[in-house]
């Protein structure tokens, strides 16, 4: 499992479950390639909804890459503006409250805050309205109140206010769901890499494996290209690192939202650490943390929080977020591939999109009718090419 704050913070029985294996089935129902959130979620709704055998795969552990190196930021109201239709923020938003009833993940509702320089402050209020008419609460405040609420932050005007954004722990919640599948019968088997799904989504080929399947679903993040143009076919997805760093345990209260700055975001975990970053590169599938971008983030830490500035960020850990071209995820049939089908591309909202995610595909997968907003996820608006030799 890869240093994060995340596996830092974890017990002791849920890295176990993160890391446990099943054991490779010869034939399923339904098969998710992929344990990230996104993969999981898949999983539960379609268990759910009655789905017999179904087994996932990962070649590594439960949540090891995107959704283990996550912010874990739920930020529905902040990010609605951006997706499909601000109804898929309210129902991912709807959703996740279910979710965390039912599976602790160490939610906070610290909400959000957007400091804004002045000249762009008459923007902001637009974007507040916005977000408000979008059914969501969103709120200027003045510098006094942006000092009352955060007093560590280092701005003398308005900010954005988005008060029931917050933050979860990603691992916590998928250890949470994990368990949920493995005690309903599902199989999570992991250090399987999955080298070929068939040409109809009725089988795949894992570590030399053949496992014969009623259905695929493909729910592998940033790499989903590299299953599915075998099937014909190639969303245009594809992966931006991202960096985060955390300190180690912190004074409770130090931080108290979510700070959104023009590149870089910052919080406090529940746990205690101090937690920042977020940048985003193009660096193909490179991992490791470049210290251009380390040193960036602590200037600009340094800067929003002077006091703050000599904390250490012990951990520090990239991730590739599948980004699509045209920024939504990719959710149902794969077009052309028979049984196969497609959960990806959720970029910078995967953590808030999984569970809606996981609803719609096995809505689909179960042939009921798309909810109306699902239609603009749909994988059919990316044409099909000739499947390789
Ligand atoms: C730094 C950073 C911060 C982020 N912050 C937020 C945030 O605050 N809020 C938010 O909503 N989103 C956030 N995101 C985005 C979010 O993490 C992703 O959108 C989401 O995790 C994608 O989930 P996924 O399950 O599709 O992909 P992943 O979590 O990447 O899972 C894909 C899985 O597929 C497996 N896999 C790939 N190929 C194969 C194969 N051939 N065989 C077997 N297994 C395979 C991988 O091992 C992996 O486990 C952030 C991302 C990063 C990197």
């Amino acid at each position: 499992m890869r240093d994060t704050v995340w596996s830092r913070t974890l017990a002791t029985a849920q890295r176990e479950e993160l890391l446990a294996s099943d054991t490779l089935p010869a034939v399923a129902d339904v098969v998710v390639v992929g344990a990230g959130l996104v993969g999981l979620c898949a999983a539960l709704s379609l268990r759910r909804r009655g789905a017999g055998r179904v087994v996932v795969l990962d070649r590594g552990a439960v949540c090891s890459e995107a959704s283990g190196a996550s912010a874990g930021g739920l930020w529905p109201a902040h990010e609605c503006l951006s997706m499909v239709c601000p109804e898929v923020a309210r129902r991912a938003a709807a959703m996740h409250t279910r979710l965390q009833d039912e599976f602790p993940c160490d939610y906070v509702s610290s909400g959000l805050l957007e400091p804004v320089a002045g000249e762009q402050a008459a923007a902001a209020a637009e974007r507040a309205n916005r977000i408000r008419r979008a059914g969501f609460r969103a709120e200027m405040l003045g510098a006094a109140d942006v000092q009352g609420l955060e007093p560590q932050l280092c701005h003398a005007g308005p900010a954005l206010h988005c008060p029931d954004d917050g933050s979860i722990h990603p691992l916590r919640l998928a250890a949470a769901i994990s368990s949920w599948l493995r005690s309903r019968g599902v199989r999570i088997c992991l250090g399987e890499r999955v080298e070929r799904v068939s040409r109809g989504g009725t089988a795949v080929l894992a570590r030399g494996s053949r496992i014969e399947a009623g259905a695929v679903v493909i729910a592998a993040g940033a790499w989903t290209p590299l299953l599915t143009r075998v099937l014909g076919w190639s969303p245009p997805i594809r992966p931006v690192r991202g960096v985060l760093m955390a300190t180690e345990a912190f004074l409770p209260g130090t931080l108290r939202t979510v700070v959104v700055g023009d590149r870089y975001y910052y919080w406090q975990l529940a746990r205690g650490p101090l937690a920042g970053g977020g940048s985003e590169e193009e660096v193909g599938f490179e991992r490791g943390v470049s210290p251009r971008i380390a040193a960036d983030i602590e200037r600009d830490w340094a800067e929003r929080f002077p006091e703050l500035a000599g904390v250490s960020f012990s951990a520090r850990w990239s991730g590739f977020r599948p980004r699509c071209d045209d920024l939504h995820p990719v959710i149902g049939r794969v077009p052309g591939g028979g049984r196969a089908y497609v959960s990806a591309g959720h970029f910078r909202k995967g953590i808030l999109l999984a569970p809606l995610s996981g609803e719609l595909l096995a809505r689909e997968m179960a042939g009921e009718d798309p909810w109306e907003p699902a239609r603009a996820m749909r994988p059919g608006r990316f044409p099909p090419h000739d499947p390789p030799d």
